[in-house]
């Protein structure tokens, strides 16, 4: 069993963690309150060792462990390997070596909270400690705490996305729960703002919600997306669409999109903020607003509760990418769904050079 678990220096260590080996501090909480390795996950020992599939992806996954001098790490390691762990190192003279040595520690302590609510993210190599970590300072804006806005904004909250905004104008109606699931029978009347808030807060007390109880208008745009990473258009119709989709483009913001009507529903990320000429806006894609006629909304149309639902998640996935850098996004193609065929189907939006809005021509 021993010759499994190989003895590192704290310097090794951190080479080792920038080649993605996992580095755990088996300490107890109250000695983590006083200072951690930089990205190391905080797991006391005993936890650790009563589920480490909770916490370590695969059994082959180089794991290192520290504790306060080497000894208990080193009963950990040998736990571990017991339980068929098989890429295990100890590093020697533990956390007191590492601050002697003056190796990088963390700024901002991990707590307890952070480690065990977002367990199943750090597990993940594309997310792990720095991802959640840039979630934990993302401001995310959200137009709307509807249909969309409220599966988006629910599991926004609960991935830990630090700072929210939302806004919107009206008050939680009966006609509302069959769909916008932030929303309770008791908050009927009440500001669908405040609704959205209590529910996202009592799903997670760490994050910070901004609310404004308005509607969003030339005047109030810019101001209110102007320190956000990523907008969220959980509108339902096309002034506001092109008035957001106006003031992204202005402002080098990131704009999620999408729309439902019966049991359709499309989404697509619109990024010529940042990318002006390579990737579309709104405009590009719909020049002008179709007609009262051929584009109803839900509220005359009706739309299959569980429709938002999807698309709403679809833009929550899209927006923490964004934040994490990670994989491809919608930018460029319109993602169609079809809620009865259960089908998903995609067009390419190309960048319109004539764009009123985003054409090089207008710059
Ligand atoms: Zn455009």
């Amino acid at each position: 069993m021993k010759n499994i678990i190989t003895d590192i220096t704290p310097a090794q260590a951190v080479s080792m963690q920038a080649d993605g080996a996992m580095l755990i501090d088996v300490r107890e909480p109250d000695e983590h309150a006083l200072g951690l390795p930089r990205n190391a996950l905080a797991i006391p020992r005993a936890r650790l060792e009563q589920d480490p599939t909770a916490y370590i992806p695969n059994y082959d996954h180089k794991v290192l462990l520290i504790c306060g001098s080497g000894m208990r790490s080193m009963l950990a390691a040998e736990k571990l390997a017991a339980l068929g762990y098989s890429n295990l190192f100890n590093v020697l003279g533990g956390f007191q070596r590492w601050s002697t040595e003056q190796l990088p520690r963390e700024d901002n302590n991990l707590d307890q909270d952070f480690t065990e609510r977002y367990a199943r993210h750090l597990r993940l190599p594309q997310v792990g400690i720095a991802g959640q970590k840039k979630l934990e300072q993302a401001h995310i804006v959200l137009i709307g705490a509807g249909g969309l806005g409220s599966p988006a904004a629910y599991y926004l909250a609960a991935a830990g996305v630090g700072n929210i905004t939302i806004i919107d104008n009206d008050l939680v109606d009966k006609s509302n729960l069959q769909r916008q699931i932030l929303h309770t029978e008791a908050s009927i009347g009440s500001p669908k703002v405040d609704s959205a808030a209590a529910s996202m807060h009592a799903l997670n007390p760490r994050i910070k919600i901004r609310t404004q109880q308005a509607r969003l208008d030339t005047d109030n745009v810019r101001s209110i997306i102007a320190d956000a990473d990523v907008v969220i258009d959980g509108s339902d119709n096309f002034p506001t669409r092109y008035l957001l989709n106006d003031a992204c483009v202005e402002l080098a913001k990131p704009l999620v999109y999408a729309a439902v009507q019966r049991f359709s529903g499309q989404m697509s990320v619109f990024d010529a903020g940042r990318q002006r000429g390579s990737a579309p806006c709104y405009r590009c894609l719909f020049p002008e607003a179709p007609n009262g006629e051929d584009a109803p909304n839900c509220a005359e149309a009706g739309v299959l509760g569980v429709l938002p639902g999807v698309m709403g998640l679809l833009q929550a996935t899209e927006a923490i990418k964004i934040i994490l850098g990670i994989g491809q996004t919608l930018s460029g193609r319109l993602l169609q769904f079809d809620a009865l065929s259960m089908r998903f189907s995609e067009l390419r939006i190309p960048v319109d050079e004539e764009c009123p809005c985003c054409g090089i021509s207008n710059h």
